[in-house]
């Protein structure tokens, strides 16, 4: 159809060909005839006189002594012929006289009764008119007597000539040069060569213009076309004057608004969507500005599409598109920004950081508002949820030089917090991309022993002793997980995040909570107290229901084991906050109620939200291995140390220190009142035997 359109469009241009054809016709015309004329008609001083002869204007006057019969003398027989021949065919039109000119008696005439009488008149009315006196041809026949026999001079608007043809015969004719001379043949074509050229050149150059013109506006159609097409409804096609083109321009703009609606925008929250956003941000790059791109994927939103309904999930997006918003027109940073949700639960910015004076800090500290606005809590009908963002930034020009680049890379350093600590920010760095495929390595091996159920070959279990400050002993056992294969290496951090994205982490959950519930039962042997045992369970696993009917099934009471259930702890992070804390925290609760005890893993990092802490059943605070790194010499370290320790007290908890690697920090933390130690000071994670040994060597520090 646009294809018929175009090609009506350019057969257009043949209404061109045809005044262009007769401009060419006209002036090949005229040149044929100007040479025609030039080089066929002779262009003598006889000539010009039989043409004047030949208007009836012109006066010839001869003049002849006494002999009138000489006019037809042999020696100018052609003159001679030329006056007869008027004479005999014109019907008197012309005037020939032979006059004398001492008496100024008519001598001869075509005019039989022509009188001296008249010629007087017929002289005075040309004197008159033509202002030519009686003199000047005498004037003219004295100085032709005195010189070359021949003389011509103008007069006005008559050009006489003179010419003493014999002894006292004279050929005098008055010359007109009235304007209607001009239209004579040679003339006529030149003045229609000098038309058809005036007219021809301008119209050359018109054709050439409009030409250019409509084959411009062609282009500029097609290209629209081709654009839309393409899917690129950017820009609108010019529309110029109001004929064929310009209506359909104008429909074809018409056609690209409405598409452009479809296209580029996200139907449910009304922002741009993808295609827009990248459209969009490819103009903004076209600045050559700095800018930077935030990949911003929410946490827990599957969840909440899963279990309450895509209605409920529509209305999550919803709310978070308009806190996105007012977020941006808020101002908090003065940079132009370009919203877009670009995927399900994804969105995505297009900072503009020229205006900002410390680009690196307003990002992050902008990037910490969008999860604070995020992470308020939704309600929608009758229930309240919570959602999280990971953010991965990547900054143009130095992470990319296209758009397509930059959102990769920022996805990238989003997803290195996804499947981490989600509702935080990452900055993409040039070694994200090298992970990343080692990732892909490694999910793809992770799916083919999980599928072939083999991945008990490939994990185990280690264990780390956590110290009693108190009581000065080994008192609990943290169970971490260790990933061995042949030809890859892989670290917790490597491996947990993708058993989540893969929902394995349930299965392997369950493995690990049988495997080191029956592994405590031959390490409770080795010592005369109750030894605790820690398990991590990821937030994932909290909301899954096989990990609650595992528990329910099979670990409801351990004294089938000799254990008691408060001898299992359940290290869970903050990250349950969200999607669903309420559900997340039935689930904890009746676990609770089962006697099993609970600690908040990792404490300090991630979103702080103390006052849930006290909703929760939590026996244990686990403060992030993060302060102790500083603790000795940071007094404000020491000061958030104490408080925690502090508020955890006070809310019946108790507190573990991870990751302390020396003496003196656990010394500080002696004096900060802290309750358990954990880190290589004490011991590293070790396998079943070390531990084993490690307990027989009864190691106190
Ligand atoms: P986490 O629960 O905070 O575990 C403590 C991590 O700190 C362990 O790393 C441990 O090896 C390390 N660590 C212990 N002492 C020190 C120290 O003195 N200094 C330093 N710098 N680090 C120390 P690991 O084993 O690599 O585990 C990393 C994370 O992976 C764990 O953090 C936990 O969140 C997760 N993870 C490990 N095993 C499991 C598991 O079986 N299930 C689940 N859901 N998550 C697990
Ligand atoms: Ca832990
Ligand atoms: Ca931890």
């Amino acid at each position: 159809m646009i294809e018929k359109i175009i090609r009506i469009l350019i057969n257009y241009k043949i209404k061109f060909l045809i005044p262009f054809l007769i401009s060419v016709g006209m002036v090949v015309t005229s040149i044929g005839i100007i040479f025609v004329l030039y080089f066929f008609t002779k262009n003598t001083l006889e000539h010009q006189i039989t043409e004047s002869i030949h208007d009836q204007r012109n006066i010839v006057l001869e003049f002849y002594k006494n002999q009138p019969q000489i006019l037809f003398s042999n020696k100018r027989e052609l003159k001679e012929n030329y006056y007869r021949e008027m004479y005999l065919s014109t019907n008197h039109f012309y005037y020939i006289f032979i006059i004398d000119p001492i008496t100024k008696n008519v001598l001869f005439s075509n005019y039989d009764y022509f009188t001296n009488k008249i010629f007087d008149q017929i002289l005075n009315y040309y004197s008159k008119t033509l202002s030519i006196e009686w003199k000047d041809i005498l004037i003219a026949k004295s100085n032709i007597e005195n010189s070359n026999k021949k003389i011509a001079f103008n007069k006005n608007d008559y050009f006489i000539y003179v010419e003493e043809l014999e002894k006292n015969h004279w050929l005098i004719i008055l010359y007109n040069f009235n304007w209607f001379h001009i239209f004579n043949i040679k003339n006529i074509s030149i003045l229609f060569l000098i038309f058809s050229v005036i007219v021809f050149a301008p119209f050359i150059f018109f054709l050439y213009a409009y030409k250019k013109i409509y084959q411009t506006r062609i282009d500029f159609l097609i290209d629209g076309v081709e654009r839309i097409s393409r899917g690129d409804l950017a820009k609108a096609i010019p529309i110029i004057g109001n004929d064929e083109i310009s209506q359909i321009s104008y429909y074809i703009n018409e056609m690209r608004s409405q598409l452009k609606e479809v296209v580029y925008e996200d139907s449910l929250t009304k922002m741009l969507n993808r295609r827009g956003f990248e459209y969009f941000a490819s103009l903004m790059l076209n600045h050559k500005k700095k800018y930077a791109v935030f990949f911003m994927d929410l946490d827990g939103f599957k969840f909440i599409n899963e279990t309450y309904g895509h209605k409920i999930g529509d209305e999550a997006l919803k709310i978070i598109s308009k806190r996105f918003l007012s977020l941006i027109e808020s101002k908090f940073i003065p940079s132009r920004i370009l919203l877009g949700r670009i995927g399900g639960d994804e969105f995505a910015m297009m900072i503009d950081l020229s205006p900002l004076n410390d680009p690196y800090l307003d990002l992050q500290i902008f990037a910490l508002k969008i999860i604070d606005e995020v992470s308020k809590k939704l309600e929608i009908q009758q229930y309240v949820f919570h959602l999280g963002v990971s953010i991965g930034v990547a900054i143009y020009p130095e992470h990319g030089n296209d758009l397509n680049t930059l959102l990769t890379h920022a996805d990238l350093a989003m997803y290195q917090i996804k499947y981490s600590t989600k509702n935080s920010y990452y900055f993409f760095d040039s070694n994200l991309k090298s992970l990343y495929e080692e990732k892909n390595l490694l999910r793809n091996e992770l799916i083919t022993i999980f599928r072939n159920q083999t991945f008990k070959e490939y994990f185990y279990l280690v264990y780390q002793p956590i110290y009693d400050l108190k009581l000065k002993r080994i008192s609990h056992l943290e169970v971490l997980l260790r990933f061995d294969h042949p030809y890859m290496k892989a670290t917790p951090t490597d491996f947990i995040p993708l058993l989540e994205e893969l929902n394995y982490i349930t299965e392997i959950g369950n493995f690990i909570i049988e495997k080191s519930i029956l592994e405590l039962v031959e390490l409770q042997n080795y010592v005369d107290y109750e030894l605790k045992l820690s398990i991590n369970i990821s937030t994932k696993q909290i909301t899954d229901k096989n990990f609650y009917k595992a528990i329910i099934n099979q670990y409801k009471d351990l004294s089938q084991f000799n254990l008691k259930n408060h001898q299992i702890i359940f290290e869970i992070t903050e990250s349950i906050f969200f999607p669903n804390f309420t559900r997340a925290l039935r689930v904890i609760n009746s676990i609770s109620d089962l006697g099993f005890l609970f600690a908040l893993d990792d404490f300090g990092t991630g979103y702080s939200a103390l006052a849930y802490l006290k909703d929760m059943p939590l026996k244990y605070i686990k403060i992030d291995k993060r302060f102790c790194s500083d603790i000795v010499v940071n007094p404000k370290s020491q000061l958030i140390v104490r408080n925690i320790i502090n508020l955890a007290h006070l809310l019946q908890m108790q507190t573990i220190v991870e990751g302390v690697e020396d003496l003196i920090t656990m010394k500080k933390l002696i004096e900060l009142g802290a309750d358990y130690i954990q880190g290589y000071y004490v011991s590293s994670p070790l396998k079943k035997e070390e531990l084993i040994a490690f307990i027989k060597e009864k190691v106190i520090v």
